[in-house]
């Protein structure tokens, strides 16, 4: 039996920083605006600590974040699509994946803008925009608006909280 949580996120403009663009419905950063429902998984704590390793927990369930450089995503140029290290959901494609220099994968832009939820994290004394899955609400890292054209985004995203299925991997047997 699944439990649906409902989380509503709306992102202030007024949070955002000097030159970002006003959303529109074409920007990934607008699902920040768009109400979102997350189907989440009833998996408790327990069983969330049994399937991710003691770093995924950390950065997926408790909003951590690897130290930079240290991801085996991070240098990573294989052709695929990434997904979610938390459910496998789908997330960001190979050929959005761009070398940010700042230590952790980046990406200009998701596999799909319904596959994760943005909204507004001011922890730490910073105002940025948190990444989520949109699958199992699990933590993924934060988006800027300094990324390359035509978005203008950089999706900065955590190695552990991913996985990555290779374009020519061999089809699974059914
Ligand atoms: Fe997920």
């Amino acid at each position: 039996m699944k439990r649906s949580i409902a989380i509503f996120c709306i992102l202030s403009l007024s949070q955002w920083s000097c030159g970002q663009k006003s959303p529109n419905s074409t920007d990934p950063i607008a699902i920040g605006l768009i109400q979102k429902r997350i189907e989440m998984s009833e998996k408790t704590d327990g069983e969330w600590r049994n399937k991710l390793t003691p770093e995924q927990y950390r950065v997926l369930r408790e909003k951590g974040t690897e130290r930079p450089f240290s991801g085996q995503f991070n240098d990573h140029d294989e052709k695929g699509v990434y997904t979610c290290a938390g459910c496998g959901h789908e997330l960001f494609r190979s050929d959005d994946k761009f070398d940010a220099h700042c230590g952790w994968p980046s990406f200009s832009k998701p596999e799909n803008n319904d596959n994760i939820v943005a909204h507004e994290d001011n922890t730490l004394g910073m105002s940025r925009t948190e990444i989520i899955c949109a699958n199992c609400g699990g933590h993924l890292g934060h988006v800027f608006n300094d990324g390359p054209a035509p978005t203008g985004l950089r999706y900065c995203i955590n190695s552990v909280s991913l996985g990555f299925s290779p374009t020519d991997a061999p089809k699974p047997d059914k």
